[in-house]
């Protein structure tokens, strides 16, 4: 399917709303049956009715048709959270005994996940270095159920290649869930690569104005809806419709956020990589990168994270740096209209920080929909305050 007709018409059927252009906000908890027989049905099926908003709400099923397609998946689940769709994604798929190999440098929460609460019922896990396909193959034991990829995490961008850990899953019967937060459907589509499960956190990309906290599953009909069945119903983690409307709002503007965001985002890259207090910059689409030949072949572009590493002597110089900044906003987060930084500093233990580790003298910068040179003199002046 045109990609405009996802985001512009499909799933939209105005002729139920009044040929209202925008979608209403179905803003109600449930719905009422005319028979006991018709009530009986949906208790039945409650993945295919409307029953209760916990499960289906028509507002949230156009965002879910949407971004199904958008992926090239069947179906999908929209969530609260990007948290929520990675504990569910990998809750319905391990039971006691189970053993996960999960890729270095995953989203914090998904780590929280394997290392505190899957322990507790029996699930282990191993994390490999992904960036090489023989470790997937060095860490498989008899009980490994899942591969647990993010590609590229949004630090150091690390890569899985995702063609080929899909088929050495495959040949082991074992799952793939991928995070494609950083480059939305848009950028790479992991199904057509054989991922099983694809997530993402909306909040990022699609909802794309820091107004809204929401994740995306997409997969196969049967495993969603088995999805649907256990962890979406019980944990009742299941997006609002107000928030769903907000991201059908997101999506409309989608492809024009993203290119704009990209153009600037390798302007910026150009003046760090030129700057002399700049001592490298990580991003999947520089020539120097480890991964760039990769990052081109399952990659369409990038969107706005990188990574640059300053060149400083000591922590305080990374504080005054970025106490400086006028414009780019100091916070988590990434994938709004506002640009963004975080040291690495900031996330480790003051007496921790090494002056050798380039790692600590790292700053996370997300490219924002300002106009380049509005970021550019933001760094500018900051730098030469250095
Ligand atoms: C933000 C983020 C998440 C979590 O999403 P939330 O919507 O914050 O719960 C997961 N993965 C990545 C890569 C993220 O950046």
């Amino acid at each position: 399917m045109n990609i405009s007709t996802i985001i512009n018409e499909f799933a939209e059927e105005r002729i139920n709303y009044f040929n209202a252009v925008t979608p209403p906000i179905v803003q109600t908890s449930n719905f009422a049956f005319k028979s006991v027989e018709d009530l009986r049905n949906a208790f039945e099926k409650e993945y295919d009715v409307w029953l209760y908003s916990r499960g289906n709400n028509p507002t949230v099923d156009i965002l879910r048709k949407k971004l199904a397609a958008l992926d090239g998946a069947e179906d999908c689940l929209v969530f609260n959270s990007g948290a929520a769709a990675i504990f569910a994604s990998v809750l319905a798929n391990v039971k006691s005994g189970d053993h996960i190999v999960s890729v270095n440098g995953v989203y914090t929460w998904a780590r929280k996940m394997f290392e505190q609460i899957l322990p507790r019922f029996g699930v282990t896990h191993t994390y490999i270095d992904g960036t090489e396909i023989i470790n997937f193959k060095k860490a498989i034991q008899k009980n490994t159920t899942i591969f647990y990829l993010e590609s590229p995490n949004s630090w150091t961008f690390d890569l899985q290649d995702l063609k080929a850990v899909a088929t050495l899953a495959k040949a082991n019967n074992i799952l793939t869930i991928c995070d494609n937060s950083y480059c939305t459907a848009l950028y790479q589509k992991p199904i057509e690569l054989g991922i099983d499960l694809v997530l993402q956190s909306a909040t990022k990309y699609i909802g794309g104005h820091s107004d809204v906290v929401a994740g995306v599953l997409t997969g196969s009909k049967s495993m969603i809806e088995k999805i649907f069945y256990s962890e979406y119903m019980t944990i009742g983690s299941g997006i609002q419709p107000f928030n769903a409307w907000l991201l059908i709002r997101g999506l409309r503007t989608l492809t024009a956020r993203m290119e704009k965001i990209t153009t600037t985002t390798f302007q910026v890259v150009d003046y760090l990589l030129k700057h002399p207090k700049v001592e490298e910059v990580v991003f999947p689409f520089n020539a120097s990168f480890a991964q760039y030949e990769l990052a081109k072949q399952q990659m369409k572009t990038v969107g706005g994270l990188l990574t640059f590493i300053i060149k400083v002597n000591n922590a305080n110089q990374i504080e005054e740096f970025c106490n400086n900044l006028k414009h780019i906003l100091m916070a988590v987060s990434w994938g709004g209209y506002e640009s963004l930084i975080i040291p690495k500093y900031a996330t480790i233990a003051k007496n921790e920080f090494d002056s050798n580790n380039l790692w600590h003298k790292s700053l996370r910068l997300y490219v924002g929909l300002e106009e380049p040179d509005y970021i550019i003199n933001d760094l500018e002046q900051a730098f030469s305050r250095l």
